[in-house]
């Protein structure tokens, strides 16, 4: 097999105002979708989605057309791990985003011709895994409750407060939460970044007082010292890693510090499925989890129901809110979360989803 051509198109993704994500200057302006199309010799395709309502995939599309695809074309996609290889080598100028993209396609490609879902092709662990719900921001402490009770109703099993970052009202928007949803409900806290030390101190004792399952990023992402200290000190789980993009190396000070209780990350930003499946199992080795953070996209939110059926060492797939906003892209193959509140993979070759074209017929913007 042979790939002999790389097809890429960017189209707009509009945030409809009743899908706005709310909260302090968080009126999201509209982002951009992009679409990757890997075309072989033997009339195979291998796709991928890729960009983020935070990250519009125009900012990666000229990269990936003027480093990346040249390094495609007559290529064998079954030799992922050469090819994984050399597209990293070029992440100095295109960033980690654009070589996650093409490493998706590849795995979808090779699905496609060897006519199995993606989960089979790396090895199942299991056929289903309980998602859970990533909240926005809001500024007052009703729309969490009533957002999580609805989810609770229809089987959901977890759910994360990104709270407004003022300690003592997350605090307590965290207890309501407690309170509301009863004490077998997975609950965690996301700082993203954004506390001090005596914060993240102080929200810690108090979430873990009301058995949260973890306290996620409340310092600084590379303070890895302060992150060690935390640990040192709350008996709640802390864990960072998320979202920096970075190679397999950039977890070892992580591990060998002791200063995250899993490893986290993130199928775009980490280079794609053969960067995350290494991160995964060095976290393997030092019995921690490692956790996916949600997709950024729907195609690679259906990507991580497959990782996570894989892996021994995840425990959850993450989906982010509001629903709808997050379903864009896709016409069929969307992740959907059951009556139990589980998530299955696609039993279609390669990822198993259908881009939408009409998407990429009258939205698209740029063809490069
Ligand atoms: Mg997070």
């Amino acid at each position: 097999v042979k790939i002999v051509a790389v097809d890429l198109s960017v189209a707009s993704w509009p945030i409809a105002d009743g899908a706005r994500l709310p909260g302090r200057s968080r009126e999201w302006p509209d982002t951009d979708l992009g679409y990757l199309r890997l075309v072989s010799d033997e009339g195979f395709t291998g796709e991928s989605l890729w960009g983020a309502l935070d990250t519009p995939a125009s900012l990666d599309a000229p990269h990936i057309a003027r480093w990346l695809r040249p390094l495609l074309v007559g290529e064998d996609p079954r030799q992922r791990e050469r090819l994984n290889a050399k597209l990293m080598s070029m992440a100095r100028y295109t960033g980690y985003r654009a070589v996650g993209a093409v490493d998706l396609a590849l795995w979808d490609l090779f699905g496609k011709a060897a006519a199995m879902p993606l989960n089979q092709l790396i090895g199942s662990y299991r056929e289903a895994l309980p998602a859970y719900a990533s909240s926005q921001i809001f500024d007052e402490p009703g729309p969490y409750l009533e957002q999580a009770m609805e989810l609770k109703e229809r089987g959901w099993r977890g759910y994360k407060v990104h709270p407004p970052k003022t300690p003592n009202d997350d605090l307590a928007i965290a207890r309501d939460l407690r309170s509301a949803l009863g004490e077998h409900f997975m609950l965690t806290l996301d700082g993203a970044w954004s506390y001090g030390l005596k914060d993240a101190l102080y929200l810690g004792r108090g979430l873990s007082e009301c058995a949260y399952e973890w306290l996620e990023d409340p310092l600084r992402q590379d303070d890895i010292y302060g992150y060690q200290e935390l640990r040192s000190k709350l008996d709640i789980a802390v864990v960072a890693t998320e979202q920096p993009e970075g190679t397999l190396e950039s977890y070892v000070p992580w591990v060998l510090m002791r200063a995250t209780s899993a490893l986290r990350g993130d199928v775009a930003t980490r280079g794609g499925i053969t960067a995350i499946l290494k991160a995964a199992h060095l976290a393997e080795a030092f019995g921690m989890n490692y956790e996916l953070h949600y997709g950024g996209n729907a195609f690679n939110d259906a990507v991580n129901v497959h990782i996570g059926a894989c892996l021994k060492n995840t425990e959850y797939v993450e989906l982010q809110l509001p629903e709808p906003v997050h379903a864009y892209g896709l016409a069929e193959g969307s992740v959907v979360v059951d009556a139990y509140g589980m998530v299955r993979p696609g039993v279609g070759h390669g990822v198993g989803v259908t881009v939408d074209p009409e998407v990429f017929c009258s939205n698209k913007t740029t063809t490069f």
